[in-house]
């Protein structure tokens, strides 16, 4: 596993992700979020393809090209964690618009 953890642990001072207020815990002056992003979980159409070894054949192509990227570059493609810290304001802003269009 790695150590890439939010840093919020013990004492350390928290500020908000977005305009770097400082964040006092216990006020209930901030959110976290949590955000989970995983690659479309649809399994992959093959019914298009009529026989086996072209199957075959795609999926030893798609694990070639992943053969460049390191376990956990590949696990990020797929799946990511993340954990933030947003002020009042900032929270506002944000959850009316979380995708920023
Ligand atoms: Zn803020």
């Amino acid at each position: 596993m790695t150590n890439d953890q939010p840093a919020t642990h013990g004492d350390a001072p928290l500020f908000c992700d977005r305009c770097l207020k400082g964040l006092t815990p216990g006020n209930g002056e901030f959110y976290l979020i949590q955000i989970e992003a995983v690659a479309d979980p649809t399994p992959p159409s093959l019914i298009e393809h009529a026989r086996s070894a072209d199957i075959t054949s795609e999926l030893n192509e798609l694990v070639s090209q992943m053969g460049d990227l390191s376990p956990q570059e590949a696990m990020d493609q797929v799946h990511r964690k993340l954990t933030i810290q947003l002020c009042l304001s900032c929270y506002r802003d944000w959850i009316e618009n979380p995708t920023g269009s």
